[in-house]
């Protein structure tokens, strides 16, 4: 056994009811039924007696639930397959308002107020949005009221849009400060290879860093069956164990599954290392669309994690057409994510100084720039 298989083996799964602000992010095949496209109010009603627990207990509940565009295609009498952007735009303004009144509904028959919240991407990627649209939602807990999030299906373009909520749930929780984010699926975690397919896969109880391995697991396997959408869900264990976020993703088939992770269900968490995150490393932690990667020598790798800045030196390789305060991904010499930052040199300055000393950069660049490439406070660190 791996030094770090033996760790994984000692590090616990926490327990849900110690957090004090989960977000539950549920899929639409959990929430409609694919067969008749009718809403499955039994089920979702005991997710919700789950939910209030939560709530009575005193923890701030927020959910983003998928299911408008497949509500909609069904009221709609769509047909089956893919839909046309704009057919499930409609479908989603169609389905939206359903779903609202669903989750509005369930949420009061325990004495619980819901406040719907529509997101683009845009609302998360640009810093002013962002804030305030963290501002609202910390303004309805405050008030004890639950958001129930999706996104704004009806007004985002293919290029400009999350397209899955597996991200947005993580942007979500990042955004929120919670401490917590379950990904309710049809699958009861990650697997080290298909289990559909492969008899010796075996399920992966706690992953506690996402590693190049366990990215490994995830990719190529989309179009299992079994397996479909685990990248968007690694993804997301990115951003949220990069903002200090433990994320579970569970199997939501079952009726109460919040209870049933509480009673020792089989889920995968992914933890996070971080100690206290700044909201500004939240928000980076977060950025969906990293512009390049830098990858690093195992000297810098280590400086980083005692909290330094990454100089030039430590640089072996430059990727991608990025430009100054871009964000940018962090990858160690096996590859794997140590972080995100905001980049100090365009893409070309970048080429030009890495494995060179700071004390260089004027000669190399012809004027004198910051001596980091990524300073330390515009950087978040999580993964390998
Ligand atoms: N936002 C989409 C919807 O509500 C779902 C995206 C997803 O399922 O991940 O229909």
């Amino acid at each position: 056994m791996t030094a770090r298989a033996a760790k994984a083996r000692r590090e616990k799964a926490p327990a849900l009811g110690a957090f004090r602000r989960i977000v539950v992010k549920v899929g639409s095949a959990l929430l409609v039924d694919s067969k008749a496209g009718a809403l499955r109010r039994a089920w979702l009603e005991a997710l919700v007696d789950d939910l209030a627990a939560h709530h009575t207990r005193g923890a701030d509940i927020l959910v983003v639930s998928s299911g408008s565009i497949a509500l909609g295609r069904s009221v709609l009498q769509l047909p089956r397959g893919a839909l046309k952007l704009e057919d499930s735009q409609a479908a989603a303004a169609v389905g939206q308002i359903a779903l609202a009144h669903v989750w509005s509904e369930a949420f009061r028959r325990h004495g619980m107020t819901a406040g719907q919240i529509l997101v683009t991407f845009g609302d998360t990627e640009e810093r002013r949005r962002y804030l305030n649209a963290r501002a609202t939602i910390e303004r309805l807990l405050e008030m004890r009221a639950t958001p129930v999030i999706n996104e704004n299906d009806t007004v985002a373009t293919h290029e400009i849009r999350y397209g899955d909520n597996d991200r947005l749930a993580a942007r979500v929780a990042a955004m929120a400060s919670a401490d917590c984010l379950v990904l309710l699926s049809d699958v009861d975690g990650l697997y080290t290879a298909p289990p559909a397919s492969d008899p010796n896969a075996r399920h992966i109880p706690i992953v506690p860093r996402v590693t190049a391995e366990i990215e490994a697991m995830a990719g190529g396997a989309v179009s299992e069956l079994s397996r479909g959408g685990m990248t968007t869900k690694i993804e997301a264990a990115k951003i949220a164990t990069t903002a200090g976020v433990h994320m579970a993703i569970a199997d939501g088939r079952v009726d109460h599954p919040l209870k049933r992770i509480s009673e020792g269900g089989r889920c995968t968490w992914f933890l996070t290392p971080s100690n206290p995150v700044t909201a500004r490393k939240k928000w980076i932690a977060g950025s969906l669309e990293p512009k390049g990667v830098v990858r690093v020598d195992a000297g810098a790798a280590q400086a980083l994690a005692n909290g330094k800045s990454l100089l030039p030196a430590g640089v072996t390789a430059v990727e991608g057409g990025f430009a100054r305060g871009d964000c940018v991904l962090i990858r160690n010499a096996d590859g794997g994510e140590i972080g995100r930052g905001l980049i100090a040199y365009d893409a070309i300055e970048a080429m030009r100084i890495m494995g060179r000393s700071s004390r260089d950069i004027e000669k190399l660049l012809g004027y004198a720039g910051r001596a980091a490439m990524i300073h330390r406070d515009d950087m978040a660190l999580g993964g390998a």
